[in-house]
């Protein structure tokens, strides 16, 4: 046995001595693959999070298998996603999408498809659990229960908190899952939130030890994600160079409100009805398991509202299309009822663009208000409309709002949340030495 396998590094004689960093780590994502394009179905931050923090673990020599369940009969049990990083198909309950929450039945199954999985694979066993949501998170307990090894949770999002915000006509979060979360924030050795506020959070309503909660902000590709010229933006996208560009990215979901968007363009129209002929409202992303009802609502939505020659609705984009999408913009507005984080607000300023968004979740870290985009509280339609006016008829403000939050994304590297899950990882590493089997 190595003092490394025991989970510590340092000088024989035990003094001084640091835990060590896992080399194997299982990620757990039940309901959704880091293989499917963000924007679609029920995939979105939490996805382009588990694939950029796999890639760089797997780049300081940590190997990261992401178990989720298999949707297709064609897909093969192992995907090389990136090297060192392995996505894992498990078999529980039927084929196709399902409901997130039709898949609490499917857990057992799953469970036992992620130990099996393991039992067969070679090098074998994981250091450490992560479980992604809590529906993951019930399944990675499960996992290193058995294995004997540390667990960390991460939520994302969180019933009760969800609950106290919903949109109109949106579903409450079972009780089922509050119950799940409060057994999870009791039993995982570590739990990591996305902000401060959803440290306090998972603290106030869940009664977490907040010596076992870790803020660890998520990150932006800052190569990807770059200032750059407007006009050639604009042009890549088909747009005049004189158009003043709304954009809406995310999944269409009543919970991120793309409809007071439209009903603030509206607005926006009657206070300055000479934009009409310059402004272009996008919605870029695809319908969700919880939309906005019939696909057609928001276009329907947009021609009552007498707006539909101003608004596009696009289809789910690469990250690298969004790139242009966020450039060419005059403001990204994410007017969401409740947003865990909001990686949407922080690839926009990275590009230099401002965003105006609700004050809510993680907004409030992912914007800094009044320097680089602006918060507004609560979702009337007149507020927003008031805002998007200021943004679009002084360019010298947006400027200087785009510079802003181009340093403010500078501060949120992913790069960055990795060192903060390794420093999380490395505690849960230390509070609980591996078992023998880890290490022969
Ligand atoms: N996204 C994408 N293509 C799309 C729409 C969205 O790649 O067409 C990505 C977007 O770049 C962002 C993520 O999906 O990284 C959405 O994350 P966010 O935190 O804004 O919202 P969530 O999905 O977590 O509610």
């Amino acid at each position: 046995m190595t003092l490394h396998n025991l989970g510590w590094i340092g000088g024989p004689s035990g003094i001084d001595r640091a835990p060590a960093a896992p080399r194997r780590v299982a990620t757990i994502s039940l309901h959704t693959s880091p293989l499917d394009q963000p924007g679609t179905g029920d995939a979105g931050g939490m996805n382009v999070y588990i694939v950029e923090v796999a890639r760089r673990l797997a780049k300081r020599g940590i190997a990261v298998d992401v178990f989720t369940r298999a949707t297709r009969p064609e897909q093969p049990p192992e995907v090389e996603m990136a090297p060192g990083v392995t996505v894992r198909h498990i078999p529980a309950g039927p084929f196709g999408d399902l409901d997130k929450h039709a898949l609490a039945r499917y857990l057992c199954p799953f469970i036992f498809g992620v130990l099996r999985a393991e039992a067969s694979n070679d090098p074998g066993h994981y250091d450490l659990v992560h479980g992604h949501y809590w529906l993951s998170g019930r399944a990675g307990m499960a996992a290193a229960h058995r294995w004997g090894v540390p667990f960390v949770q991460t939520m994302h999002t969180l019933a009760r908190v969800k609950n106290m915000s919903l949109a109109t006509g949106d579903t409450p979060e079972p009780e089922a899952r509050v119950r799940g979360e409060e057994h999870l924030v009791r039993s995982a050795d570590r739990l990591v939130a996305n902000t401060a506020g959803e440290a306090a959070e998972l603290i106030r309503y869940y009664d977490a030890d907040p010596g076992k909660v870790t803020t660890v902000p998520p990150g932006v590709d800052l190569e990807l994600f770059t200032p750059g010229s407007r006009t050639e933006a604009l042009h890549h996208l088909g747009l005049p160079s004189d158009a003043e560009l709304l954009l809406f990215v995310g999944r269409v979901q009543r919970l991120k409100a793309p409809d007071v968007l439209l009903r603030s363009v509206a607005h926006l129209l009657q206070r300055a009805p000479g934009l009409r002929q310059r402004l272009v409202v996008a919605i870029v992303g695809g319908m969700s398991g919880a939309g906005m009802g019939e696909p057609g609502e928001l276009t329907e939505l947009a021609r009552s509202l007498g707006i539909a020659d101003v608004v596009r609705l696009e289809p789910p984009r690469s990250r690298s299309e969004l790139a242009w999408f966020y450039r060419a913009a005059t403001a990204t507005v994410v007017p969401s009822y409740s947003e865990s984080f909001g990686l949407v607000a922080v690839e926009s300023q990275a590009c230099a663009t401002p965003v105006v968004a609700a004050r809510v979740g993680g907004l409030p870290t992912a914007v800094r208000d009044g320097v680089s985009g602006v918060l507004i509280d609560g979702h009337d339609p007149r507020d927003y409309a008031r805002v998007l006016y200021r943004v679009i008829t002084d360019p010298e403000r947006r400027a200087r709002m785009g510079e802003a939050g181009v340093r403010h994304a500078a501060s949120l590297s992913w790069s960055t949340t990795v060192d903060g899950l390794l420093d999380v990882y490395r505690a849960a590493l230390g509070r609980r030495p591996l078992p023998l089997a880890a290490s022969q």
